[in-house]
């Protein structure tokens, strides 16, 4: 186990003042198979006290002590070292009343969620294993520790944590926890709306989000019920040749990960079942989807207190993903100065996994589209000029230097200037619009 040199300082000098001490949870489970740990954890059998007295003080960060946490800093860095504890009794299947400390690693293991997560190792005792952890996790498994249906009874936000590791490790969760995830889902409505949505965020930016999004829809339907409409929901459009949830999977799996690209792609057609037509000819329409989409995903993501630059870099996403400028610098230059370069890779981004979402008969096609147009945007951007008045030459203060001194007519001319360069009549260059703006005023 290559744990790092502090790690293996902290359990020696507890080992040496006669406690146990191991790395557990998460550092264990990704050591073992060949993952980067996240940050390592350490239990012990000293109480927070006895710790407190076998390390060194000065490197002892004392907040969590009432609850049985020291984090202990080497080097700048932080570790959490916990002793052994069950969780008391559950009341809103939330977080437990109290924590009870025990003596024995095997409680300890015992109350974790789920066997690849109840292991401990320490290079005196070697690996701690009472669950089968190393067996699921060579075989990819989740299951509880125990008794699913009490496990989540007891901890609701375990569901939406079994789903964050299948989408992550790409694990099959197995049948007894799985048949409880989806009996209990609805205990979730009880779990805070802030916990829920960073569950949420990890579940969809997983190398394997599709399956668990494909398997548990109801799940996600508990605190998002505005999915359910889209599941099941055909398109009858030769475009398209999965149902709306089906497609929506298939486009947040093949977007980039990270945060916006993937909420956008959740939500970008999440106004679809609203606006559902057929025309006479038996084909499926959603006029006017994008927008609708786009005030839904801004609600939910408010319901779900998503922060709000998190927000505002998703909506003109999914406000624009319909949207086919002609593959030409002047409009190019125009959707960006509406919506800002960031947005325009995110545009660039879901154009492209919604096209893999949909028809391969026309996959080359619209993609060479979306390769054009980003060709443009690169070339159109390479001096970081983003068509807005940040980057336009003239500033108004170049316009009160020039005499020009009413708010509203600055602000008037520099749109015009703006609009000249976007439309390639004018350079963006400092004399050139100041030149135009002179010409204008003496006209005027
Ligand atoms: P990550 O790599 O995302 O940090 P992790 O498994 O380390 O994954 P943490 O949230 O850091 O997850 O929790 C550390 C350990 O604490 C887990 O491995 C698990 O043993 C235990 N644990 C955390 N949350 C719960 C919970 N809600 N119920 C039971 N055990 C939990
Ligand atoms: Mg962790």
């Amino acid at each position: 186990m290559d744990m790092p040199e502090n790690v293996r300082r902290i359990i020696e000098r507890l080992e040496d003042s006669g406690y146990e001490a191991y790395i557990v949870g998460g550092c264990v489970r990704d050591s073992i198979c060949g993952r980067a740990p996240f940050d390592w954890d350490i239990t012990t059998s000293a109480l927070p006290e006895e710790a407190l007295a076998a390390l060194e003080k000065k490197n002892i960060i004392e907040t969590g002590v009432k609850h049985g946490t020291v984090t202990v800093r080497y080097d700048n860095e932080l570790y959490e070292l916990t002793t052994f504890r069950t969780d008391g009794e559950y009341k809103d299947s939330r977080r437990p009343e109290s924590v009870t400390f025990v003596k024995s690693l095997y409680e300890d293991l015992a109350r974790r969620d789920f066997t690849i997560n109840a292991m401990a190792y320490s290079d005196s005792a070697g690996i701690c294993d009472p669950f089968g952890g190393q067996s699921d996790l060579v075989a990819g498994i989740i299951r509880c520790v125990g008794d699913p249906d009490k496990r989540f009874g007891e901890d609701a936000l375990r569901i939406l944590r079994a789903l964050r590791f299948a989408s992550r490790l790409g694990f099959e969760i197995e049948k007894n926890t799985s048949d409880s995830i989806h009996k209990n889902a609805y205990l979730l409505e009880r779990i805070s709306a802030e916990r829920i949505s960073s569950e949420l965020v990890q579940i969809i930016d997983g190398d394997f989000a599709e399956k668990v999004l494909l398997d548990y829809s109801d799940v996600l339907g508990v605190f998002i019920p505005e999915i359910m409409a889209m599941v099941g929901l055909e398109q009858f459009n030769p475009h398209h040749i999965y149902d709306v949830w089906e497609h929506t999977v298939k486009v947040v799996s093949n977007s980039p990960h990270g945060k916006v690209f993937r909420l956008a792609a959740l939500f970008h057609d999440i106004g679809k079942p609203e606006c559902f037509s057929l025309d006479s000819r038996g084909v499926g329409h959603f006029h006017g989807h994008p927008h609708i989409s786009a005030d839904m995903a801004s609600s939910i993501m408010r319901r779900l207190r998503f922060d709000h630059k998190t927000i505002s870099a998703v909506i003109p996403i999914i406000e624009f993903h319909d949207t086919r400028p002609p593959a030409e610098p002047k409009s190019i230059r125009r959707l960006l100065s509406k919506i800002g370069s960031e947005a325009f890779e995110g545009l660039l981004s879901i154009k492209r996994a919604d096209i893999l979402g949909q028809n391969p008969d026309t996959f080359a096609e619209k993609l060479a589209y979306v390769d054009e147009l980003e060709r443009i945007f690169r070339e159109q951007t390479k001096n970081g000029e983003d068509y807005s008045l940040k980057t336009l030459a003239v500033r108004g203060k170049d316009l009160i230097s020039i005499g020009i001194t009413d708010g509203r007519t600055i602000g008037r001319i520099l749109d015009h200037l703006l609009s000249m360069v976007i439309d390639g009549k004018a350079e963006n260059d400092r004399d050139v619009l100041l030149g135009i703006a002179k010409d204008a005023l003496k006209k005027s």
